[in-house]
């Protein structure tokens, strides 16, 4: 018997542990992990600085609410924004709650109420970022959905023009699929929606959930492309496992949400701003994000001297998807866990490796051995 909810497909088994990459379940079996929590522990499991930082933090303040001043958020928004064309920020508690903030100041700034998004997103599953969501499975049951929304093929030039009027609020985007298959938009789309941008004057609205914080050797995905988004939304990554989320905008927001517009009790609160804080410190420099980058490169390298050469590697950085005609991710992901790898799939044909940002090449070689001996045997 259970008291819990089934509302997921989890993996019968418990990580009670951790170290960096390697994590440990309640069997004493160890694994290393290429899930990061789904591209959360970034900075990898039990960090010294950040298990410092938490723990001093804790013996000080852990919950004020914003009735008060908060110097955490003030130095956050400055290290999110500093060097980016965005000079704002507002923090929430995870990346549906941010999408929610970014489709609401969307609204709220332009006076209009249609929001463009794309098949195979994902953006959460609250009312509003499940409606925004490009795939059925995430709406089935639910009844209608709140209107305003339409779903476009993703990079498809002409469809997204086709789906433009002066009614759009805003087009919202991964620049890479995440949940959807680690599906990159192309050069040709990104230049579309700029320039559908400026002939609707339609904002951009980015999804960096699971994009950001340096995931794809980056600050965020987005400087990646030609896309300059209007505001982008933050969560997975920013806690390196402390649950934070955020939007960063452009300026012109500022007046939008003013004093009652907007808000959250846990929004900010002391704990998680001083593990965001010292995580972006780490991250959001120059030579990290370049070791990142070629972490990713060796990681694919890999992929493609070691696997079978039907197997198609996709993404950037560290957010890396691969899928083999024909397969089940699923079966493979099985398959690896049982020889001492975690991975986590991205639809049913893609399996999806995301370790902490802090992997060494030793473990991504490893990994990709084991996936090597998976591929064999399947
Ligand atoms: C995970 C994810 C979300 C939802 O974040 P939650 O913290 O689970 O609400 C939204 N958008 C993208 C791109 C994601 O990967």
């Amino acid at each position: 018997m259970t008291a819990l909810f089934q509302n997921y497909g989890r993996r019968p088994l418990e990580i009670v542990e951790g170290k960096g990459t390697v994590v440990k379940d309640s069997n004493g079996k160890s694994y290393l992990d290429f899930t990061s929590g789904i591209a959360v522990v970034s900075l990898g499991h039990a960090n010294e600085r950040l298990v410092h930082v938490l723990n001093e933090q804790s013996k000080k303040m852990w919950h004020t609410s914003n009735l008060f001043e908060s110097s955490g958020q003030e130095q956050l928004a400055q290290q999110l924004t500093n060097d980016t064309h965005l000079s704002r920020a507002l923090f929430c508690n995870s990346g549906a709650e941010a999408n929610e903030a970014m489709m609401k100041l969307a609204r709220k700034h332009t006076g209009k109420s249609t929001i463009i998004t794309f098949e195979q997103s994902f953006h959460g599953r609250t009312f509003g970022t499940m409606a925004a969501t490009g795939q059925d499975k995430v709406k089935e049951g639910f009844g209608s959905m709140l209107e305003s929304f339409i779903t476009v093929p993703y990079n498809d030039p002409e469809a997204l023009r086709q789906a433009m009027s002066h009614d759009v609020a805003g087009i919202m985007l991964e620049v890479i699929q995440g949940e959807g298959g680690v599906t990159k938009v192309t050069d040709e789309f990104a230049e579309t929606i700029v320039e559908m941008s400026k002939t609707y004057g339609a904002l951009i609205l980015v999804d960096e959930v699971q994009t950001g914080i340096g995931r794809t050797g980056t600050r965020y995905a987005y400087e990646q492309t030609v896309i300059e988004p209007d505001i982008i939304s933050l969560a997975k990554g920013l806690g390196g496992g402390f649950p934070v989320g955020a939007i960063v905008a452009k300026e012109k927001f500022a007046k939008d949400f003013g004093p009652g517009t907007h808000g959250t009790t846990f929004g900010g609160n002391p704990l998680a701003m001083a593990v965001a804080n010292e995580v972006i410190a780490t991250i959001f420099d120059a030579s990290f994000l370049q070791e990142v980058e070629k972490k990713g490169a060796h990681l694919k390298e890999a992929i493609q001297r070691e696997l079978p050469a039907d197997v198609q590697v996709r993404g950037e950085g560290l957010l890396i998807g691969i899928k083999k005609e024909g397969w089940k991710a699923q079966d493979a992901l099985v398959a690896a866990e049982e020889k001492g790898l975690l991975t986590v799939a991205a639809g049913n044909e893609v399996l999806r490796l995301v370790p902490p940002l802090t992997v060494t090449n030793e473990e991504i070689d490893e990994a990709v051995s084991i996936l090597k001996d998976v591929l064999q045997t399947m």
